[in-house]
């Protein structure tokens, strides 16, 4: 076999596999490029998840008919005029995302760029160029996507999935550009101009409204860093990291080294499993980040990592800091930071102090612990010695007492047990979910909880899996999601549970391990609803929950793998006091 340089067309579609990944790929490419050419209004339709056609139109300076020639071709762009990779103000840059739709799509491009007396139309299977009645901006028409690909097609998923993808885009995008309006599908608006907290509302949903904290930080130093936007504050919070929305530069970014800052400025207040929202701008010199990095240009490079992340945490952190010691009233109403404190409180990283503070304002009643709280003092009449007459022990050991009303402790012959009570029942109610032997309750009046149109959609993706759960749901309406059945003694606030279940829906999509997330989610819920962590148990509860566990399968590990009790031996007690 000879060498050969490959034929363009095969070029392109080895080029687009790196670039048009699916519709919204699609659709990210070419807004970004409609934002580039100074539109300030997009409409986007998008039929059967963008498998039908995806049709952009944007009201932006247009082209003339040569460069509509040209912006077919390969490594063609107008947006590096300098040749400079490192100042970059445009979204795209690479020349690349035309051709690559091109090549894997039937596609056509009517513009009209105003100086030219008549618009112009491009056929890019043809390549033919006629002139037509096209007024202003570009409509760029992407018909049949992946169709010459077959191969690629089949990676498609669902439309609903692959819709949820276009609006995760549109909504990125949205977030870096209040001064653009957006209209996708005639269904979700975005009108231009909107106030930034307007839209953080119309994105995240009306939950946010008065949730948020503004955030306005420099860095004062000769990097000439900048950060602004808005936190939520530490009682509201998400399952997945959907609703965090971070820009550099004004370009939407998934960088680890802002995604970490972020989580560790909340570190102390919340739970690793739960996100905090955000929108957050970080702006800093062009020559101090290199967003080069990745085809589709979701990473970027900083040139000092280390200052970008202690400049980001110190101003977060100054924010949350704030808000805590302002609202001593914290909202104690609030069940969602009751129920995360328990293990926050115990984490002893805080390098600036700030947080200790904060700690102790929202969760008094756990600082406030009493190391260890000798249940017989609240059973006079159970002597320590008619302990093991009354209950009968298993490998676990006899019950006797708690620690800050987080764990159980238990004795065997010849250890001591310490057990988590809260992944221990969560352990259980996992493992009887997974077997189906949750008993699900037809209700007299079914619960509707009000959602967003994708959470809806996201909740009726999985509505069979959820039915296994003893869950059962349908849509009321556009906005809304009715259960009918529900799993009998499991009163929850089900409006909760359902966004939870869609947060995780839309961030992970429907995968394989889906039905066994929605087990863990449920159980998650279903436990800090009953024994979660900094609940008091009285001696009968304590042994049964020990009971249960050795009859559960798994029953040592949690269902994140975190373990749920844990043995010392008397070895190693005896090692202790040097016997
Ligand atoms: P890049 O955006 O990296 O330059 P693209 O392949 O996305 O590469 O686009 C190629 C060129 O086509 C752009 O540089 C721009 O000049 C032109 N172009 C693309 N879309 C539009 C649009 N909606 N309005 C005006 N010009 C456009
Ligand atoms: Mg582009």
């Amino acid at each position: 076999m000879s060498v050969r340089l490959l034929p363009d067309y095969l070029v392109d579609q080895i080029a687009a596999g790196e670039v048009v990944e699916n519709g919204a790929s699609v659709v990210k490419e070419t807004v970004e490029n409609a934002l580039d050419a100074g539109a300030d209004q997009i409409m986007i339709d998008v039929v059967d998840g963008g498998r039908t056609l995806i049709n952009i139109v944007d009201n932006g300076g247009g082209m003339s008919r040569d460069d509509l020639e040209k912006c077919i071709m390969r490594h063609a762009t107008s947006k590096l005029p300098d040749d400079n990779l490192l100042n970059i103000h445009f979204m795209g840059f690479r020349g690349e995302a035309l051709p690559s739709i091109a090549s894997v799509s039937d596609m056509t491009i009517d513009t009209c760029n105003g100086a030219d007396s008549n618009g112009w139309h491009l056929d890019c299977n043809t390549g033919e160029i006629r002139p037509s009645d096209w007024q202003a901006g570009t409509r760029i028409r992407v018909q049949n996507l992946f169709a010459k690909t077959p191969a690629r097609l089949k990676f498609l998923r669902t439309d609903r999935a692959e819709m949820m993808s276009i609006l995760d885009v549109i909504k990125r995008l949205a977030m870096a550009r209040t001064d653009v309006g957006f209209v996708l599908n005639n269904k979700w608006r975005f009108p231009k101009n909107q106030d930034l907290m307007e839209r953080i509302v119309a994105v995240m949903g009306e939950d946010v409204r008065g949730r948020m904290h503004a955030v306005a930080a420099e860095s004062g130093s000769a990097n000439g860093m900048k950060l602004s936007g808005y936190i939520s504050d530490p009682t509201l919070r998400r399952a997945s990291s959907v609703d965090q929305f971070l820009f550099v530069n004004g370009r939407p970014v998934k960088d680890k080294v802002l995604v970490g800052a972020l989580r560790a400025a909340y570190m102390d207040v919340m739970h690793a499993r739960e996100f905090p929202l955000c929108a957050l701008y970080l702006t800093l010199p062009p020559e101090m980040v290199d967003v080069n990095v990745s085809p589709t240009k979701t990473d970027v490079h900083f040139l000092e990592p280390n200052h970008v992340r202690a400049f980001i945490i110190k101003s977060l952190r100054e924010v949350l800091a704030k808000t805590m010691s302002s609202e001593s009233a914290v909202d104690s109403s609030s069940p969602v930071r009751m129920d995360f404190h328990g293990p926050i409180i115990s984490r002893t990283f805080a390098p600036t102090g700030v947080l200790h503070t904060a700690s102790r304002v929202c969760a008094p009643n756990i600082v406030n612990n009493e190391l260890f709280s000798p249940v017989q003092n609240k059973q006079p009449n159970i002597k320590n010695e008619s302990v093991d007459s009354i209950f009968d022990t298993g490998p676990l050991g006899r019950v006797i007492g708690q620690i800050a009303n987080k764990y159980i402790l238990a004795a065997t012959e010849n250890s001591l047990v310490v057990v988590d009570q809260h992944a221990a029942h969560e352990r259980i109610t996992y493992e009887k979910m997974r077997l189906g032997k949750i008993k699900s309750q037809p209700l007299l009046t079914p619960i509707v909880v009000r959602m967003r149109a994708e959470d809806v959609t996201a909740i009726l993706s999985i509505a069979d899996e959820m039915k296994n759960s003893g869950l059962v749901v349908d849509a009321f309406g556009e906005d809304a999601v009715a259960i009918f059945e529900k799993p009998s003694d499991w009163d929850l606030n089900w409006a909760n549970v359902l966004h939870d279940i869609a947060d995780e829906v839309r961030a992970y999509g429907h995968s394989a391990q889906l039905s066994e997330k929605l087990h863990l989610k449920l159980a998650n819920h279903a436990c800090h609803h009953s024994v979660r962590a900094g609940q008091k148990l009285n001696f009968e509860q304590m042994d049964a929950l020990l009971r249960d566990i050795e009859k559960t399968e798994h029953g040592g590990e949690c269902n994140h793998g975190r373990p749920v009790y844990k043995f010392i031996p008397l070895d190693e007690i005896d090692g202790w006091f040097e016997r």
